[in-house]
């Protein structure tokens, strides 16, 4: 887990806003190896082991075929997230984490953590072991997300959150699009929304209604 991102990483669970502290007990160039990232408000631990940061929530491991390793995979999952040169931190899926390379050498100043996985994704400023129900994630943080399967609605709307304006939410056809995003593509596999420039607006009337 790469040191830099702990500015942006926020306890998961339903508080207030707080940053996680690390603790760290074995640290590699930039990178937190072992250690721990606790919260100071409800005192929720999580370790990291091994690179990457343990999370509860099981997750089901994808049956993986060719086609789902396959460049045109790559390719396509770089055109739903709008890769592009300027950069910015995404977070891939359990079957996107096999697309990050060929991601990295299209958009070199992106940052991608890999979510759902077993073990450290080495191309990943940070990898999720488990498959958490919100993500610990700050507000506006992140250009894009794309989930491959099996969405929740809190990881969905922790997603939005996540997002920065303009950001882009991208999951299987038959998730409903949450409140905070619009609707831009979809096919019979994905679809691709948008966060909405003006989201703390509109959680001020959806909170009102
Ligand atoms: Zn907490």
């Amino acid at each position: 887990m790469f040191v830099e991102l702990l500015d942006k990483l926020r306890c998961p669970h339903t508080h207030e806003d707080n940053p996680l502290i690390a603790t760290t007990a074995v640290t590699f160039e930039r990178y937190i190896v072992e250690g721990t990232l606790g919260c100071s408000v409800c005192l929720a631990e999580y370790r990291v082991h091994k690179g990457a940061m343990d999370m509860e929530g099981n997750f089901p491991v994808p049956a993986l075929t060719p086609e789902l390793l396959s460049e045109e995979e790559s390719t396509r999952r770089a055109a739903l997230l709008g890769l592009d040169e300027r950069g910015g931190l995404y977070l891939v899926d359990l079957l996107g984490r096999y697309s990050i390379p060929a991601h990295l050498a299209i958009s070199p100043d992106s940052q991608f953590v890999a979510m759902s996985v077993m073990d450290r994704q080495e191309h990943a400023v940070m990898s999720i072991c488990g498959r958490p129900d919100t993500l610990p994630f700050a507000a506006a943080c992140m250009r894009g997300i794309a989930f491959d399967i099996d969405v929740p609605v809190s990881l969905l709307q922790s997603a939005v959150n996540a997002l920065a304006p303009g950001g882009r939410l991208v999951a299987p056809a038959d998730t409903a699009v949450p409140p905070g995003v619009e609707e831009i593509a979809r096919d019979d596999r994905s679809w691709v929304a948008q966060r909405v420039a003006t989201p703390v607006l509109n959680v001020i009337r959806r909170a009102s209604r």
